[in-house]
């Protein structure tokens, strides 16, 4: 039954329809509240995205960086993590090992090279994960093929993760070639210091030096062990006579001669013989008698007569003879090393009273 809309029904249509315009706009501005969230949203991801971006764009500056200077380094560097697999290693490594180990990262360190300590208990990345902070040590050879291999000092530090907690090693090499060459010249040169403060240039014999600090050590000894000393001073006999004759330089290798023929005929290897200043030497006997000494210096006198160094001026023989002194003492308490060497010079005194190329042992006044 249908026939035109009462007023009633005119009038609730319109109350609908404006109930529904007031629900569209809500929904309308509810739709734009909506909207400008999502456009804050976005333009905040936009900004992360931008963040993020530029953050691995200066990641990546910062490992270019690192790289370089990583391989700039005159050291050799590598890292390790703590199953032995090789996470860095820089060009000079790489050079130290040789041209066949390139693309070393992610291989395990024990199949690119060996230095000392690997392979064992002392292995430097089991010490710095169980502990230790820092390893030093100077090595030889980083794998042993390459002849031209510097020496190394290897530092061992660990490698901290982001935690802080230990995750490898980082090992460095350091080439101490220069530093081992001025080691090894240093010790040379203290090797021969402690020769020329010992030794008499011209004779190579024991110097003066070296024979008081022998005669104060034997002395000591002999105290203790209550057993002889002996001590032979020789002389050359008419020697500035041979200066004069000959020459200066003629009686350097007198002296030289006379030396060598002293060094031969002290046998044991406690003796002592050394040159006592000018052309006068000394030979230290330890645990020798008087008739011992005696015997000695007898052979030293045969010595320089058999070598025959012609001295024309000489008033005793044809050739260069010695005057020999001997003293003998058990060290003790009131007598010292100078009462010996006196006693020797006394009768060494009385060799040449008694006409040179003699020995004579001391006897008391
Ligand atoms: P004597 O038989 O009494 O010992 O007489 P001598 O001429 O050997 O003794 P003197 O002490 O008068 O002379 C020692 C000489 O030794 C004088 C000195 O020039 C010489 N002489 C000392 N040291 C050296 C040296 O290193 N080289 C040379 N060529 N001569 C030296
Ligand atoms: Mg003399
Ligand atoms: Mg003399």
């Amino acid at each position: 039954m249908s026939g035109k809309p009462t007023y009633e029904e005119l009038e609730l249509r319109v109350r609908q329809l404006e109930e529904s315009a007031s629900i569209l706009s809500r929904v309308e501005s509810e739709l734009e509240a909506v909207n400008q969230e999502l456009e804050a949203s976005c333009s905040q991801f936009e900004e992360i995205v931008a963040r993020s971006n530029q953050m691995a764009v200066e990641a990546e500056i910062a490992n270019l960086e690192l790289n370089q200077i990583f391989n700039a380094a005159a050291d050799g560097i590598w890292v390790i993590n703590s199953d032995f697999t090789v996470l860095r290693i820089n060009q000079t490594f790489l050079r130290f090992l040789g041209a066949d180990n390139h693309g070393a990262v992610n291989r395990k360190c024990y199949d690119l090279f060996s230095i000392p300590l690997c392979h064992g208990p002392k292995c430097p990345l089991t010490r710095i994960m169980t502990g230790e902070e820092r390893i030093e040590y100077d090595i030889q050879q980083v794998c042993g093929e390459n002849e031209d291999e510097p020496p190394f000092l290897l530092s061992v530090t660990p490698l901290i993760g982001l935690s802080g907690e230990k995750i490898g090693i980082v090992g460095n090499f350091t080439d101490i070639a220069d530093r081992k060459k001025v080691e090894a010249m240093l010790q040379e040169a203290n090797r021969k210091l402690q020769y020329l403060a010992i030794i008499d240039g011209l004779t190579q014999l024991a110097n003066r030096r070296r024979f008081d600090e022998c005669l104060e050590q034997e002395w000591k000894r002999l105290k203790r062990e209550e057993a002889p000393l002996s001590l032979i001073m020789c002389d050359v006999d008419f020697f500035k006579l041979y200066n004069d004759t000959y020459g200066h330089q003629l009686g350097d290798d007198c002296l030289r001669s006379v030396a060598e023929a002293i060094r031969q005929s002290v046998k044991r290897s406690t003796d002592l013989a050394a040159r006592y200043g000018g052309e006068e030497f000394g030979v230290i006997l330890p645990n020798t008698n008087k008739e011992g000494a005696l015997h000695t210096a007898e052979v030293i006198r045969n010595e320089i007569k058999q070598i025959k160094i012609v001295h024309s001026q000489s008033k005793v023989s044809r050739y260069v003879t010695l005057s020999l002194g001997i003293s003998t003492m058990i060290p003790s308490q009131g007598l010292s090393p100078e009462a010996l060497v006196k006693e020797a010079d006394k009768a060494l005194y009385t060799a040449k009273e008694q006409g040179r190329d003699r020995a004579v042992v001391y006897i008391p006044d």
